[in-house]
């Protein structure tokens, strides 16, 4: 599975880091998440997880409440 991360939407507000800490973490210097183990690429992140990721990464791109998290079906 793919996920895109628009980290420049983040306003830090933790949800995405509660419904899957393993892919998400807030970043102490500037207040936003972090994609583990995500490339960047212009303004965008992106990072393959494994299919078993799909339903926590869901959840997380649910929960965002700016649309910064996209998972691709
Ligand atoms: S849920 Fe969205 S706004 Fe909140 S920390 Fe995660 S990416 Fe940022």
């Amino acid at each position: 599975m793919k996920i895109t991360f628009y980290r420049d939407r983040c306003i830090g507000c933790n949800y995405c880091v509660e419904a899957w800490p393993e892919r998400w973490q807030m970043s102490k210097r500037d207040g936003k998440c972090v994609l583990i183990g995500g490339k960047k690429k212009g303004k965008l992140y992106h990072a393959e997880a494994g299919e078993f990721e799909r339903e926590y990464n869901e959840r997380a791109a649910q929960a965002c409440p700016v649309d910064a998290i996209r998972i691709n079906k």
